[in-house]
């Protein structure tokens, strides 16, 4: 396995608690140092998710514009770091 690989195959993990998650992104972010540059991005607000019990806020990366349930640090899915300023 090749630290972009191990990269991605934790950027899958997308389930996890708060806390587990940012440790998760962490770790991306430090194997990824050596392989990539950190790529920046927000997250869009994109309406909610209704389950047909209850409303989930969604949000877009402004990146690869997967959506996620979560405001997290780093998109899951491209590892980009959601800290860039929103386009205005
Ligand atoms: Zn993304």
């Amino acid at each position: 396995m090749t630290r972009e690989e191990a990269a991605k195959t934790l950027g899958e993990i997308w389930y996890l608690p708060e806390k587990e998650a940012d440790a998760v992104a962490m770790a991306i972010e430090a194997l990824k140092e050596d392989v990539a540059p950190v790529k920046h991005a927000y997250w869009e607000e994109y309406g909610a998710l209704f389950d047909g019990v209850d409303e989930y806020p969604m949000y877009r990366c402004s990146d690869c514009i997967v959506l996620n349930y979560k405001k997290s640090r780093y998109c899951p899915y491209c590892g980009a770091k959601m800290d860039k300023e929103e386009d205005k």
